[in-house]
């Protein structure tokens, strides 16, 4: 049966009988919409509806859906070749999409380990820190140091350096691996570093560095752990604490990376370079999905002159020919765009168009920074009723907990957002 523009699709039933979303139970009746075609910055749903697109589908759709150049690049490579194994075989977009990543990132990241989700390379990551020690004779050095309210990925290494808490560790806590925690920084972004974030991780990384391979964390904005913005001056101390004793730096810039932050990687807040950095979500521009490891010359010698003597993982999609090529081409298309004024117009226009919603009771706080626009409200929202309204007012947004936040794609007209910050407006006031 086709589907009609004003019914609900006939798949929707197969969906609601077999599918899985993200953080999901399968058989409630949780609101879910089918989506048939995207452009620009509009999701057009079956019903023949179209809403505006305030998540750039989790940090990823940075140029909006169906873009020529990435669409052009795909069809190019699609008629070359899809897909080929990486084990002994290697091919133009992989290398060139790797050279371009070790240009772009902070100067001691040189080379580039692919993988195909963000999860997976951070647990690529974690392995790299563990071998680098093993390989400097320092075998013990195979936990991780991390902050509260970080967001790393779900499988079990990154959800082991989760915060505990909105991880559910206490679920998993047998098979865990035991992380180090110290707290979220308190000190803001735009704000020194405060003694008592500076001396809680100093303080964890002198007690406990003989056991550490590295410090993770997301630098300046944790995502989805809290939707925290925290000072650059803390990250600039870490990564001098790190150096002191002789801990690794993971720098998760998944969500953060190409532009979100108003910088085209959140360290460059800091002016810090880690040693091993994490590369995801926007990588594509939103089309496929593919991650990178960065690290430098000196880890990748290390691990190479240590024993096995080779890095021990190989995912069997690793360099896929179609995910590089869209990569390369979304990078090309964002270097070639003002993307810093466009991120810096999206700031001003998320900070005086959420400015009003710091006087509704239900809110706790509202911040901003780069593209990325956040209401933190007193209570959780309801996951039944918010979702909905959004989309009866012509948006998708998507909130989690107690927030409700807009990221939307860099193109976004002026007009556009401000039909996101008046409707999130709106309806906060309705609470
Ligand atoms: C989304 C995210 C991940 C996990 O990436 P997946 O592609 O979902 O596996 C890891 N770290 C950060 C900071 C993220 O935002």
């Amino acid at each position: 049966m086709p589907d009609t523009p004003d019914a609900e699709p006939d798949w929707m039933a197969l969906d609601r009988d077999h599918v899985w979303h993200p953080y999901s139970a399968m058989g409630t009746d949780a609101p879910l919409y089918p989506v048939v075609a995207a452009s620009g910055v509009r999701l057009r749903l079956a019903d023949g509806r179209e809403l505006i697109d305030g998540m750039a589908s989790w940090w990823c759709a940075i140029h909006g859906y169906n873009v020529p150049e990435i669409n052009a690049a795909l069809i190019a490579q699609l008629d070359t070749m899809a897909h080929v194994m990486f084990g002994g075989l290697t091919h133009p977009p992989a290398a060139r999409l790797a050279a371009r990543l070790a240009e772009l990132t902070p100067a001691p990241l040189e080379t580039v380990f692919f993988s195909d989700s963000g999860s997976v390379s951070v647990e690529v990551a974690l392995k790299m820190a563990i071998q680098y020690w093993h390989a400097r004779g320092k075998p013990r050095k195979q936990h991780f140091a991390t902050l509260r309210s970080g967001y790393h990925g779900d499988t079990f290494g990154a959800m082991s350096v989760c915060d505990p808490v909105t991880g559910i560790h206490s679920l998993f806590n047998e098979i865990l691996a035991k992380q180090y925690f110290t707290d979220s920084p308190s000190s803001r972004f735009g704000e020194p570093c405060s003694t008592a974030d500076a001396t809680a991780l100093e303080t964890l990384l002198a007690e406990q560095h003989d056991h550490l391979a590295a410090l993770i964390l997301e630098p300046v904005v944790q995502g989805a752990g809290g939707m925290r913005f925290y000072s650059a001056d803390y990250l600039e101390r870490a990564r001098a604490l790190c150096d002191e004793y002789g801990v690794l730096l993971i720098c998760d810039e998944i969500a953060t990376g190409f532009g979100r932050s108003g910088r085209l990687f959140a360290c460059e807040h800091a002016g810090i370079a880690p040693d091993i950095m994490c590369l995801g979500k926007a990588l594509t521009g939103g089309y496929l999905t593919l991650a990178a490891t960065l690290t430098t010359a000196d880890i990748a010698a290390a691990i190479r002159e240590g024993s096995p003597g080779v890095f021990m993982h190989g995912p069997t999609f690793m360099g896929n020919p179609l995910a590089c090529s869209a990569a390369l081409a979304s990078l090309q298309l964002l270097l070639d765009s003002p993307w810093q004024q466009r991120v810096a117009n999206i700031e001003r226009q998320l900070a005086s168009g959420l400015a009003p919603c710091r006087e509704f009771n239900s809110v706790a706080e509202v911040r901003t920074l780069g593209a990325i626009g956040v209401v933190e409200l007193h209570e959780p929202v309801d996951m039944q009723r918010l979702p909905q309204q959004f989309v009866d007012a012509g948006v998708w947004i998507r909130p989690f907990g107690r927030l409700v936040y807009l990221m939307p794609p860099y193109i976004i007209s002026t007009e556009d957002l401000a039909v996101l910050t008046t409707t999130v407006t709106r309806i906060i006031s309705e609470l």
